[in-house]
């Protein structure tokens, strides 16, 4: 059986995490205290549901023990949030998603027992920030405190050079993990991979690293 889903709030972030979940064929009950909500997102989850999460017997009712995972996705309203986690956690939900608003009410959303915290404004924002700095970098994911993941379209100058070549593992101790070539994709390229034009690198390595060799990008 695949793994069921419920998200609870269903603002922009909880809408759009519900019906990827929906597009890629799971099970997800959408759950908003806002009955109009609720009618907005209905033919983009399995089950639509309007309740308060704060409300420990309405989610009881709801079976919300059963489903593999649950999105905590309220925003605003972090009172709601936080108490919505704390009542999943003592009725032993099996693991918790929560989406904070800042540090601070990430923070509280681990204490009160969310198994992972999401910062959906924060993390796009340094995406875009990235992109805004170096025209080269498509797109940047943060992997961990000190570790990302980047998209680098390559430049003249490594063009027509293997991977050997350019040995930025060396150089900027940064791995290419991908390399994508118009609409071919090579997820383990060899070292003697030469680049073209436009080419766009995949790069993993720490942030310090990544930063200079976007710079030589
Ligand atoms: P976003 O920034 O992702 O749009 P919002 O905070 O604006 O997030 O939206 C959160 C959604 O959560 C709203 O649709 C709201 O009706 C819903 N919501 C807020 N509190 C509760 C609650 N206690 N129970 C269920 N849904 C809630």
């Amino acid at each position: 059986m695949s793994k069921q889903f419920a998200v609870i709030g269903m603002g922009r972030f909880g809408s759009s995490v519900a019906r990827a979940l929906y597009e890629m064929d799971y099970e997800v009950m959408g759950i908003d205290e806002n009955e109009e909500v609720i009618n907005e997102h209905i033919n983009y989850v399995t089950h639509a549901v309007a309740a308060d999460s704060t409300d420990e017997r309405a989610l009881r009712e709801i079976g919300i023990r059963n489903f593999d995972v649950v999105v905590v996705a309220i925003g605003a309203d972090i009172q709601a949030s936080i108490l919505t986690v704390l009542i999943l956690k003592e009725m032993g939900v099996k693991k918790i998603v929560a989406k904070a608003q800042n540090e601070r009410h990430g923070q509280v959303l681990y204490k009160v027992g969310a198994d992972r915290v999401v910062f959906p404004e924060r993390d796009m924002g340094k995406r875009v920030a990235h992109n805004l700095i170096s025209a080269s970098v498509l797109d940047f994911i943060e992997l961990a405190e000190d570790y990302s993941v980047a998209e680098v379209v390559v430049s003249h100058g490594m063009v027509g050079k293997t991977l050997r070549e350019i040995d930025v593992r060396a150089k900027y101790g940064v791995n290419v993990i991908a390399i994508k070539s118009g609409e071919k994709f090579n997820i383990a390229p060899q070292p003697d991979e030469s680049i073209h034009a436009n080419d766009v690198l995949v790069v993993i390595g720490n942030n310090k690293n990544l930063k200079e060799f976007e710079k030589y990008a």
